[in-house]
């Protein structure tokens, strides 16, 4: 496997544009300029490449959504909110080697004839955004944006946009509405944004890893993209485990490296003396996964097939030292609080999971409060406006399904039986 992503990694600081171009860097360009786009398109169809912000969409097919003849002028946005907790992977190449979003950002904006690009970035990502700034400077200096790129005919600026910090910014639509200027309220889909979009103009939105991804497969093609990936993955995937493992990190690897791989021999295992109870495989809006599934290779179908979702990749270890139900509550009371308060199942709904879930630590709970659990979360779950509220009861119902022993545990002993100092001391 060849380290696409993370190639850049072991530099100090990040590249100059001289000494990324030497190391082969916007070299892609000579692979997609002047080549027909509908080709392209079908080339990332075929290779496999699918949306690395968490949802797993063909990247091709949702190139290939936008009109041929679609009114000018279409715009190429790149979420860069990464704001989804145990995810921090576009973290690690805005600050590392932002040249690698610079081509990914051209290489996409050329193959689906974009006329602007955004990259919206995350606003605790701050200094991150000033490197990502210096890159494209650096490339407008050098002709590699601007009018007529390499005499090519294409034209390209990119303006950077620092988020005013919402997770809920992070949401297709409501990071367009942030760019405009406005509250960001997530919007109604259909339409989607490739058909009407940023200022109601047809607009492709990605995740930063995704468009990374582009110019090496232009300039290397489909099949070897998907000989990067193992186990019925395609290509490589910057895959994160936190958590109290050995070696928490970011470490690109084949899409569909098996949990166990991931876990124990790139993170180390867990710290001396833990036990793995169950983990969440892409963030923490995906539903749990357990030791015997350890063998799961990591890829969006595969992890799917099981129950869960792959998510961002971004793994969240559960050791025997920390209560499940505790490490649920911390979850809901991040989504509670981040619900932009649009509609009632998700502004109302997630604060009273997080109540309930408190009578459980605090000893007033009673078998009726598991049965609301149950019962509000699937009123919650395909109630919502947008996916912030299903998104945060599906660690939930996973939760009540695996944990049920532990509900009626602390209804008999009239709380939790798990040490507060090791809790705290897992988190
Ligand atoms: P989604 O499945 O609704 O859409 C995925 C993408 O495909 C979108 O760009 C959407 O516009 C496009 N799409 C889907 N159907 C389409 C159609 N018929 N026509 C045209 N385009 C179509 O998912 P989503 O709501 O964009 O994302 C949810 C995911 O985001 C969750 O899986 C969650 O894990 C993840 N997430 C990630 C972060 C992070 O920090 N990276 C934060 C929050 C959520």
């Amino acid at each position: 496997m060849e380290k696409v992503l993370s190639r850049n990694f072991h530099h100090a600081q990040p590249l100059d544009l001289a000494t990324y171009r030497a190391g082969g860097g916007y070299d892609s360009l000579q692979s997609i300029f002047g080549r027909d786009r509908e080709e392209m398109v079908n080339e990332l169809r075929a290779s496999g490449l699918r949306g690395c912000g968490g949802a797993g969409f063909s990247t091709g097919l949702k190139w290939s959504f936008l009109a041929k003849d679609a009114p000018r002028p279409v715009y190429l946005v790149i979420n860069l909110d990464e704001s989804e907790p145990g995810s921090c992977k576009d973290r690690q190449v805005l600050y590392r080697d932002p040249h690698t979003i610079v081509e990914g950002v051209l290489a996409s904006a050329y193959i689906i004839g974009a006329d602007k690009a955004f990259v919206f970035v995350r606003g605790e990502y701050k200094v991150g955004a000033a490197k990502l700034e210096k890159a494209v400077q650096e490339a407008r200096d050098a002709g590699l944006l601007g009018d007529n790129i390499l005499g090519s005919g294409f034209s390209l600026d990119i303006d950077v946009h620092l988020s005013a910090g919402r997770y809920i910014c992070g949401e297709e639509t409501a990071l367009l509405n942030a760019l405009e200027g406005y509250r960001a309220n997530p919007r109604s889909k259909p339409p989607f944004p490739a058909v009407k979009g940023l200022w109601g103009q047809p607009t492709i939105v990605n995740n930063m890893e995704t468009v990374c991804h582009v110019p090496s497969i232009m300039h290397k093609g489909a099949q070897w993209f998907q000989g990067q990936g193992q186990n019925g993955g395609s290509g490589t995937h910057l895959f994160q485990v936190s958590g109290p493992v050995k070696n928490p990190g970011v470490f690109e690897l084949p899409m569909g490296v098996t949990a166990r791989e991931l876990i124990y021999d790139h993170a180390g295992g867990l710290l001396d003396g833990r036990k793995l109870i169950a983990f969440q495989p892409g963030g923490s809006s995906t539903p749990f996964m357990t030791p015997d599934q350890l063998d799961t290779p990591m890829h969006f179908d595969a992890v799917a097939k099981i129950g869960s979702r792959l998510g961002t990749g971004g793994v969240i270890i559960m050791d025997d030292t920390i209560c499940p139900l505790k490490y649920t509550r911390n979850l809901i009371e991040f989504y509670a609080r981040e619900s932009c308060g649009f509609c009632t199942p998700c502004r109302d709904g997630l604060p009273y999971l997080v109540h309930l879930f408190d009578k459980f630590e605090l000893g007033t709970a009673t078998a009726a409060d598991h049965q609301t659990i149950l019962e509000l979360c699937g009123l919650i779950g395909p109630n919502t406006h947008c996916a912030l509220a299903p998104g945060a009861v599906m660690p939930v119902q996973s939760a009540l399904q695996l944990f049920d022993d532990e509900f009626k545990k602390h209804i008999a002993a009239k709380g939790c039986s798990y040490s507060p100092v090791a809790a705290t001391a897992s988190q």
